[in-house]
């Protein structure tokens, strides 16, 4: 019980009673000294009191105080007195209000089995006033200062869930360190992708770690880090063709070399985990521009050159053919092979009529067939194009085919024949081979 604290006299001057009220643990008690018995004008009169006065009051004083005194000894009972992890914790009436404040801890203090890690009180009886009892929050708060199992720590907690303890407040340092890991440069922004938190309160003294603990332990959570890259890029140019009859068909020329441009790219970069996750352009300046190149493409149509000793045109371009099967090899091969790129243009040998231009049977592909008169024909075969039809009248070193692989070959090349009188002879001499 509380010593008596406020023990206040008011009393109002002009008014038909004096009130004391002192103050105990079960409320205020007031005491009433009606007018009639003179105490007012002893407290409040101008004039000097009397003896008989003061002797009423004397008198009066005297009840007051025995009752007050008696009041005190008769409002002592019996408490049990708490010890606990030796020490005098709390004074209470009943061993229930231990269990209370037991089970106010299990809910305080974060942890499984918190109960486990509390000690067993001992309990002594004593006689104490109503106001010297403790009420259960305060027992277990007691508790939980006196039990070393139990600490005040922060924790962080991700998604709600307690995920490192530490007892001091450089947790708040370790997280913001976890959280900017992946940052390079000032202008980045970093966030947790769990809802990470950190909150103040009571732990069991195993779930606490040391602060080497606790940054691994944070260090494993997912960050997302997004910064603006700012980069000097190129711009590609554009490649512009312009036809020339001066340059052979398939030549090109470079008539004005392109250039590159320049750019000044933002980009929003974002990292998970430091690895790129995505990339958004957000601003873009040029600084230099592009320049076209110009390519000069030829349109010059080939043509043969008559050998002077046979009347006959060599019927490939100079130069970009090789033999690659003479005239009657182990194969019984009647005609020459010359190896070439594909497309490169087939000449007439000389002048004639179309006697065939189409797919031909017997592995020959595409081919070419042209009469020139009195029983002398040449074939061109495996072309990949074919310029001239059946019928058709042509001059020695037209453009009548393309070579190609068409029909039985293995690599481009024209297989070229000279027929006497439907005869395959050697075409080498006709061409000069
Ligand atoms: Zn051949």
């Amino acid at each position: 019980m509380k010593r008596l604290k406020n023990f206040n006299f008011f009393a109002e001057k002009g008014c038909n009673f004096v009130t004391f009220w002192y103050n105990s643990s079960i409320g205020y008690k007031v005491v009433t000294f009606q007018k009639e018995i003179g105490f007012v004008n002893f407290m409040f009169s101008d004039k000097l009191f009397s003896r008989k006065v003061l002797s009423v009051v004397l008198c009066l004083a005297t009840v007051f105080v025995t009752g007050f005194c008696s009041y005190k000894i008769d409002s002592r009972l019996t408490a049990l007195r708490v010890k606990y992890s030796g020490k005098v914790i709390a004074t209470i009436k009943e061993k229930a209000e231990f269990d209370d404040a037991v089970e106010i801890v299990s809910r305080t203090v974060c942890g499984s089995n918190v109960s486990d890690a509390l000690e067993e009180p001992t309990y002594t009886e004593v006689l104490v006033t109503e106001d010297q009892l403790n009420n259960t929050a305060d027992v277990a708060q007691a508790i939980i200062e006196n039990t070393d199992e139990i600490a005040q720590a922060y924790a962080v907690t991700v998604n709600g869930e307690v995920f490192a303890c530490m007892t001091e407040p450089e947790i708040y340092n370790l997280l913001d360190e976890a959280r900017c890991r992946f940052e390079q440069g000032e202008n980045c922004v970093s966030s947790f992708t769990d809802t990470v938190e950190v909150s103040c309160g009571y732990y069991l003294a195993d779930q606490i770690l040391s602060a080497e603990d606790t940054r691994a332990a944070l260090e494993t959570l997912s960050v997302e880090t997004s910064f603006t890259a700012v980069s000097e890029q190129d711009i590609p140019f554009n490649t512009v063709k312009e036809k020339s009859d001066e340059l052979l068909m398939g030549k090109t020329q470079t008539k004005v070399a392109g250039k590159k441009g320049k750019k000044t790219v933002s980009e929003q970069v974002v990292l998970q985990n430091g690895k790129e996750i995505s990339r958004e352009q957000i601003a873009a300046s040029v600084t230099e521009e592009a320049t076209d190149a110009v390519v000069l493409v030829g349109t010059k149509r080939p043509t043969g050159t008559v050998r002077v000793n046979t009347g006959f045109v060599f019927p490939l371009p100079k130069g970009v053919w090789t033999v690659s099967a003479y005239y009657g090899d182990g194969r019984g091969h009647r005609a020459v092979d010359l190896a070439c790129h594909a497309g490169t243009p087939i000449f007439s040998a000389a002048s004639g009529t179309v006697e065939w231009a189409g797919w031909e049977q017997g592995g020959y592909g595409y081919s070419v067939v042209i009469n020139h008169g009195n029983g002398l024909k040449t074939r061109y075969a495996h072309a990949s194009a074919l310029y001239v039809s059946k019928g058709q009248q042509v001059s020695a070193g037209q453009n009548i085919a393309a070579v190609g692989k068409t029909g039985y070959a293995t690599g481009n090349h024209l297989h070229f024949e000279v027929l006497i009188n439907g005869n395959r002879v050697n075409p080498a001499p006709y061409i000069g081979l």
